[in-house]
């Protein structure tokens, strides 16, 4: 019988095992403590448990599913790893320190089926949702064999859209948040959405306290269906509309991601437009210069068209942060380096 990842498991679904087992309830906070406190990947060093049930753990579960493929460091601190799964797929996840703060940008998927023009993850088209466990291992391995071994932030920013596995990722929320798991405040948690909109509606009845961002890259649908295949499906009114209906349902402010590309939605009358689109509406836009990628034709517009197009949204009253695009050297962008790997 194949092992399965004990980290699938919530506190209160291991309880029922450890209790089917007639063994002492209290032991499976024991193991959750050895595993999400300690960073321990081998039952037999979990000192305070009994040896016979070490023993059963053993032979019914591991810890960790995913194996370190590649990793590199950025100039900046910024550290990327590419991992392999069981099943020979290729995972990514990088921690990017910055000043009191260190956030792991976190995969949700092998491959990405939407497809967005800056992004290299949708080349390779779609493998496999992740497991709740999966994604615990990227955050773990972060947390404890990182450089920095330390997290404060979560992003789920990697490669997949996080609500097309809704479940999954949930649920290692829910783990990353609790005093039991990895006790990482809900608003240090931040799910990145292309724009799934029955996501974003059934994230809003949660109770959460995490954070949303859109990934929006433009402010009129011609151009956004360049960019984002899925806003064929999902276009930009009933998007905004979704996104007040999500502030005013959990009156949590939504970020909006802006990636400024080169010759397509950085000019003065884009940044004019996203103003007006986003007029009344308590959210603030992080403008990101795109990362070069070569094979998609897609580079960042010159530094003072940058200035211009910020100074124009700020006009309009928008809450502007222009982001350094982090981990340049080791190709840190979305799916990037696992497009290489895979590409050997
Ligand atoms: S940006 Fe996100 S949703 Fe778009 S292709 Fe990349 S991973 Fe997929």
């Amino acid at each position: 019988m194949q092992k399965e990842n004990i980290k699938n498991l919530s506190l209160k679904e291991l309880q029922e095992i450890v209790s089917s087992w007639e063994e002492k309830l209290f032991h499976a906070r024991q193991v959750f403590r050895w595993i999400y406190k300690k960073g321990i990947e081998d039952f037999a060093l979990m000192s305070d448990l009994p040896p016979g049930l070490r023993k059963k753990l053993a032979e019914r579960f591991i810890i960790n599913s995913l194996q370190l493929s590649k990793a590199a460091q950025s100039s900046d601190g910024t550290e990327k790893f590419l991992f392999e799964s069981s099943d020979h797929n290729f995972i990514e996840a990088v921690s990017i320190p910055a000043k009191g703060r260190v956030t792991g940008c976190i995969s949700t998927q092998a491959g990405c089926k939407f497809g967005c023009a800056f992004c290299a993850s949708g080349k390779l088209g779609f493998r496999r949702n992740l497991t709740t466990a999966e994604v615990l291992d990227e955050v773990l391995y972060l947390k404890n064999k990182s450089s920095v071994k330390k997290l404060t932030h979560i992003v789920f920013m990697g490669t997949g859209e996080p609500l097309d596995n809704y479940a999954e990722v949930l649920k290692a929320i829910r783990m990353i948040n609790s005093p039991d798991g990895l006790n990482i405040g809900a608003r240090r948690i931040t799910i990145s959405t292309a724009g799934l909109i029955p996501g974003m509606e059934k994230l809003s009845k949660e109770g959460l306290q995490i954070e949303l961002s859109v990934s929006l890259h433009a402010a009129d649908n011609k151009t956004r269906d360049l960019i984002m295949p899925i806003n064929k499906i999902y276009p930009l009114d009933n998007l905004i509309s979704a996104c007040r209906a999500y502030f005013k349902k959990t009156n949590r402010q939504v970020t909006f991601e802006y990636i400024l590309i080169k010759g397509l939605n950085s000019d003065l009358q884009s940044a004019q437009k996203l103003g007006r689109m986003l007029t009344g509406m308590d959210c603030k836009v992080n403008l990101i210069p795109a990362n070069p990628i070569t094979e998609q034709q897609v580079f960042p517009p010159e530094s003072k068209d940058i200035a211009l197009f910020k100074n124009a949204l700020l006009k309009t009253g928008i809450n502007v942060t222009l982001r350094k695009p982090r981990g340049k050297d080791i190709e840190a962008a979305c799916g990037q380096l696992r497009l290489k790997y895979e590409k050997r």
